[in-house]
């Protein structure tokens, strides 16, 4: 039986360029306190819950024929959502964001074609710009996490990049950008610019969100998802704004019926019961400046955070407390620059179970 042969990964004729890399892998482990992945803490109350099922059920007797293809329902409500004058010709929408970070990459970058990122940041953007052959150029961001706009405008002029990736707020600091650093790179960049704005609806008040430059930068990509604040992570709905033309470009490498008819349904319902599915953002805001502040009063260095999470430090040996976290139950994220870990905001009562077992560990 040739199945029963030993066959490895070096045994197939892998893309050279594939050969030795990890997959991404945030470790999915079954802990009580999960604080690793950014989620959104509150489910779904009981009436959405139901909605949703309502909705699936009525979507299950017509599963034998193919969704719509161009999701122009959904793409209507999520222009509803965003506001800002947008109608469904400048939303794009697919499985989750890294699905819409991929489908940018693949009309935009690509063989000899480059992107650059500004790190420490999310680290799927060089993965997905590495995935579809484009060439990764990494920037440093300040000690602050902030980006500095001489030093990202010159190397924009030096290295013409083809797309230019900015989070904001960015994963893993939690550092949002303000507008005048992205209008400042928009106006120099030649390609496209994809403003990653994954955790939008958590900034603290006064950062105002990307989609205000997309009239005045027709180059310019906002790129959102239905994970973090809508608690949705489990629907895989990401979704972006932009100008029509960049709209119609992502048709040409988007997979015919890529939203499940599932998928569209449940996010148009998702939609309608937006202001209760966002409910808990505010409370998710509070309890990360509480967080921000509590770790500040026992000694650690904190990043600003417009997220919801937190980069905390420094350690000496962050794989060691990460470690002695998961022992005591609560599963953190051992991320972003040396010595740093990242925390995910959730309930009042993991917090606290978080706060004792960091105390516990670092003998706080
Ligand atoms: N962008 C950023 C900055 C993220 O942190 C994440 C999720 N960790 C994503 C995009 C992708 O999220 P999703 O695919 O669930 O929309």
């Amino acid at each position: 039986d040739p199945n029963s042969r030993e066959l490895g990964l070096e045994d197939l004729p892998l893309r050279d360029d594939l050969r030795g890399g990890t997959p991404y892998g945030a470790p999915q482990i079954d802990v009580p306190i999960a604080l690793n992945t950014n989620e959104n803490p509150y489910p779904p109350s009981e009436q959405v819950a139901a909605a949703l099922a309502r909705d699936v059920a009525e979507v299950a007797t017509g599963l034998n024929r193919y969704p719509d293809r161009d999701a122009v329902r959904l793409r209507r409500a999520l222009a509803g959502y965003l506001g800002h004058g947008l109608d469904e010709s400048r939303i794009w929408a697919a499985n989750g964001s890294n699905e819409v970070l991929q489908q940018i990459l693949q009309v935009f970058g690509g063989p000899g074609r480059t992107a650059m990122g500004f790190e420490p940041s999310y680290s799927m953007h060089p993965i997905i710009t590495g995935v579809t052959n484009t060439t990764w150029l990494s920037v440093a961001r300040a000690d602050d996490f902030s980006v500095d706009v001489a030093e990202a405008t010159s190397a924009i002029e030096q290295h013409q990049p083809h797309v230019v990736f900015l989070s904001s707020p960015n994963n893993p600091t939690g550092t949002a950008l303000p507008l005048e650093t992205i209008e400042a790179i928009a106006r120099v960049a030649p390609g496209i610019v994809v403003v990653d704005e994954a955790y939008a609806e958590f900034r603290r008040a006064g950062t105002p969100s990307a989609l205000e430059l997309l009239d005045s930068h027709p180059r310019l990509i906002v790129s959102r998802t239905m994970s973090k604040a809508f608690s949705m992570a489990g629907a895989r709905l990401g979704y972006l704004a932009a100008h029509p033309a960049v709209v119609e470009a992502l048709h040409l490498v988007r997979l015919p019926y890529h939203l499940s008819a599932i998928t569209q349904s449940v996010a148009i319902t998702a939609l309608e019961h937006a202001p209760e599915l966002l409910g808990a953002v505010k409370q998710l805001r509070e309890e990360r400046d509480e967080l921000v502040e509590w770790l500040r009063a026992h000694g650690f260095v904190v990043a600003d955070s417009d997220a919801n999470f937190v980069l905390f430090g420094r350690f000496s040996d962050r794989k060691s407390v990460w470690q002695g976290l998961l022992d005591r139950g609560v599963l953190i994220r051992e991320t972003g620059p040396a010595g740093w870990l990242r925390v995910s905001v959730g309930t009042p009562e993991e917090m606290s179970a978080f706060r004792d077992a960091l105390l516990q560990v670092t003998g706080g």
